[in-house]
């Protein structure tokens, strides 16, 4: 069959490793494809590595199953500025453990149900599921906020 996961998974410069299925989960493992990143701080190129330090983050199920994605968390050092950034990844806010798209769902779930119920179905506890309702419902409100003040 000529199929193709990083097409659904959908992430730029993005490749699965390989594929785990751990106790009712499923972990995918990822790659980047580009070796180095534009310097944050002076735009320069980059692709000195200084470290990599994989996360797990949860991403929304496929068939029913939790899926965490093995991401590798990559630092480098910029030749110009001499600073440390660590590479931004369009789909993960910074210190996050879900993917954008992921906090997008249970924030929507939770406006239909409870937080004991999405945290229930979800397996995650409800801390972490009110956490993410709060602040996406925080961001939603500072985008409106934002939008009234410049429309003045
Ligand atoms: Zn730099």
């Amino acid at each position: 069959m000529d199929f193709n996961l990083n097409y659904l998974l959908n992430f730029p410069y993005v490749t699965i490793l390989s594929c785990q299925q751990q106790e009712e989960l499923i972990i995918l493992k990822l790659d980047f494809l580009n070796e180095g990143i534009s310097c944050p701080h002076c735009q320069t190129y980059t692709d000195n590595l200084h470290q990599n330090r994989p996360i797990l983050v949860r991403d929304l199920s496929i068939l029913g199953q939790p899926v965490y994605l093995k991401v590798p968390r990559r630092q480098f050092i910029c030749p110009n500025c001499g600073k440390y950034p660590t590479e931004i990844l369009e789909w993960i806010e910074p210190r996050r453990n879900y993917t954008k798209r992921y906090e997008e769902y249970i924030y929507e779930r939770v406006k239909e149900l409870t937080v004991e119920q999405v945290s229930r179905t979800e397996k995650l506890s409800p801390e972490q599921v009110q956490n993410i309702f709060s602040r996406k419902a925080d961001q939603k409100k500072r985008l409106v906020n934002a939008r009234k003040t410049k429309l003045r």
